[in-house]
């Protein structure tokens, strides 16, 4: 039989996404603004999330995870409680994705919250609370879970894993399967949440992490038909009116804009 490059091992390569609300510990809106004396105690909560999800990956089988911080724009991870073993994303390319490629065989989502409008879901929003009321792809509504996963899908990269409060983890269930999912909190109403025990809560990302490495060959990109429409409506007029001036994108009311695309990387307008 031929032998070559095909039949050697595959590299396994992970790559972290991170937000904040949906980090074990974090139980009020308050808590984690930057502003505020907890917004610290915070970011350690993040990095104890995420080292349990590296810790994870590289149980499961990965050689190569690559961690970024994504919540408000990033600033959140405090670089010395990072397992060394990790590659912090900087974002030379100032985009969302920093450098996620082809050569990553899967996505972990850490921190996760819902979509705009959940119920029972901890600071559920889409992008913006303040500007963005609810957005849809080909007439389903969705979130930053399948916002990121069809980023993702621009190099074939599959979701596998995600942590965050019990809404986020349903939401997770309804776009991905097979999906890993760790549960650590559960809202009581928007703004507050009933924790599981910090301790607990690790083991479960930990152990979702450690199973989601096992899932590559069977998961797939999460990838809408194409060309994909999609319509944004913002909370207020004004806010819609700066966008509707953008190309490519066509205001159909006072608060909604529509675009269509077959670009994964052109689907927040
Ligand atoms: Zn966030």
């Amino acid at each position: 039989m031929a032998t070559g490059p095909s039949l050697e091992k595959r590299m396994i390569k992970i790559y972290i996404h991170t937000d904040l609300e949906g980090v074990s510990g974090i139980d009020s809106f308050e808590m984690m603004q930057r502003t505020s004396e907890t917004y610290r105690r915070c970011c350690e909560l993040l990095m104890g999330d995420l080292n349990a999800a590296i810790d994870g990956a590289f149980a499961g089988g990965a050689d190569h995870v690559t961690v970024l911080d994504s919540h408000g724009g990033g600033n959140n991870f405090i670089p010395e409680m990072l397992d060394p073993r990790a590659e912090n994303d900087t974002r030379p390319n100032k985009k969302w994705w920093g450098i996620l490629d082809e050569s990553y065989q899967g996505t972990f989502f850490i921190g996760a919250h819902a979509m705009s409008g959940t119920m029972n879901a901890f600071l559920d929003h889409t992008q913006s609370s303040i500007h963005w009321h609810d957005y849809s792809i080909n007439g389903r509504r969705m979130g930053e879970l399948a916002q990121w996963a069809i980023v993702a899908s621009n190099w074939n990269v599959p979701m596998l894993m995600v942590s965050g409060d019990e809404a986020a983890c349903v939401e997770a269930r309804q776009f991905f399967h097979p999906v890993e999912t760790a549960v650590v909190k559960r809202a009581i109403g928007r703004n507050r949440a009933e924790l599981v025990d910090l301790e607990e809560a690790r083991a479960r990302i930990r152990e979702a992490a450690r199973r989601a490495v096992s899932l590559i060959g069977q998961a797939r990109p999460f990838c809408p038909l194409k060309p994909m429409e999609i319509l944004l409506e913002y909370n207020r007029a004004d806010y819609c009116d700066a966008a509707a001036t953008r190309p490519g994108v066509e205001r159909i009311d006072a608060r909604t804009i529509r675009k269509v695309t077959s670009d994964p990387l052109a689907i927040l307008p």
